[in-house]
């Protein structure tokens, strides 16, 4: 029985989050191994030749790069460099038609990659060690999805949140893209607590967050950034855009009545980059400040942060 026909048969070869695997090589060796790897249960998600393999690698996110050593254009060592300078933990295996041998192998670990196979001989070698990077990469990427997740709701937790904020205020240093900064706060959560009971108050953190869910567009990101207290972090959303998502979401928020604690409300604080603040440092703490007001003002309210351009308030 071939190497194939074995892992073909064995019934975990089609799983339900199938491993992707991107192959780099030319024409010829491409079409001999595409299918005994589709076989295997993997999805071949790109083809490259060579240099390409770059744009690929983005475009497809696969769990595993397996590359020729004889390309067109670009070495194998030189692409384990690329992938290794794009940050991308993607594992790289080596193929080719020469003799595997403890020279070759230990030049492929060198070079980054994971190990060399020569094929077709060492076909039923390659598999099995493709399928275990690949769960292990599937691994990390759910760790690293998990690490970005407050528990509670499935939001952007803090940390992800931050990162967010910061290539938000880049893009607009770099390229004048605006965006805009909510903070919001549930009013009276210690009350509900109180009467209805802590489940009753993780209710009504789970029905802001699902608000927050829906009013967030693709390049949004919506967070809980700790007991109940979130932010909705706009992309391309200038003051008067930001301004007009806060008074939705205060709306939407307090549209429904939920079980136990009725209708809740939210108070917001809002600024803009470039209007209120040009660093993340100073957008923060102005959106921060104009919630505080907000909440000073009576609760269940938005407050736009003051505009840079707008002279300082009288001092009394
Ligand atoms: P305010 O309108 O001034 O924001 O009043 P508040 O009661 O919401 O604010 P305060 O800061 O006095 O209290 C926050 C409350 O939120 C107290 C805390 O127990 C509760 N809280 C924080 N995290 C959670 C959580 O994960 N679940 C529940 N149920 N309650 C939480
Ligand atoms: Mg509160
Ligand atoms: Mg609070």
């Amino acid at each position: 029985m071939s190497a194939t026909a074995q892992l073909t048969d064995t019934p975990h070869t089609r799983t339900r989050e199938q491993g992707r695997i991107l192959l780099v090589a030319d024409d010829s060796t491409s079409a001999c191994y595409r299918e005994p790897l589709e076989q295997a249960g993997f999805a071949v998600v790109g083809v490259s030749k060579g240099v390409a393999a770059m744009v690929e690698l983005r475009r497809t996110r696969p769990h595993i790069v397996i590359a020729s050593t004889h390309l067109t254009g670009v070495s194998a060592e030189e692409l384990a460099r690329m992938i290794a300078q794009a940050q991308s933990s993607v594992p790289l295996v080596f193929i080719g038609a020469e003799q595997s041998s403890c020279v070759r192998r230990a030049a492929a670990l060198a070079a980054g990659a994971f190990d060399y196979f020569q094929l077709p001989a060492e076909l039923n070698v390659l598999l099995p060690s493709i399928s275990k990077l690949v769960k292990l990469q599937q691994t990390i990427n759910r760790l690293r999805a998990e690490a970005d997740r407050d528990y509670l709701t499935g939001l952007s937790n803090r940390r992800r949140f931050r990162n967010a904020l910061g290539q938000e205020v880049e893009r607009w240093r770099r390229y004048q893209i605006p965006c805009g900064l909510l903070i919001i706060d549930i009013d009276h959560l210690k009350l509900i607590n109180d009467t209805h009971g802590h489940s009753a108050g993780d209710i009504a953190i789970r029905h802001v967050a699902s608000s927050l869910t829906e009013m967030s567009r693709d390049n949004d990101t919506s967070a809980r950034l700790g007991g109940e207290e979130f932010a909705l972090l706009l992309a391309g959303a200038d003051e008067t855009k930001s301004y007009a998502a806060a008074e939705r979401l205060r709306e939407v928020v307090s549209a429904t009545v939920i079980e136990p604690a009725g209708r809740i409300t939210i108070s917001i604080g809002v600024a803009s980059c470039p209007a209120q603040a040009v660093s993340e440092r100073a957008l923060y703490a102005a959106t921060d400040a104009a919630l505080y007001r907000a909440k000073g003002d009576g609760r269940n309210r938005v407050c736009i942060a003051p505009s840079l351009n707008s002279p300082a308030p009288p001092v009394l």
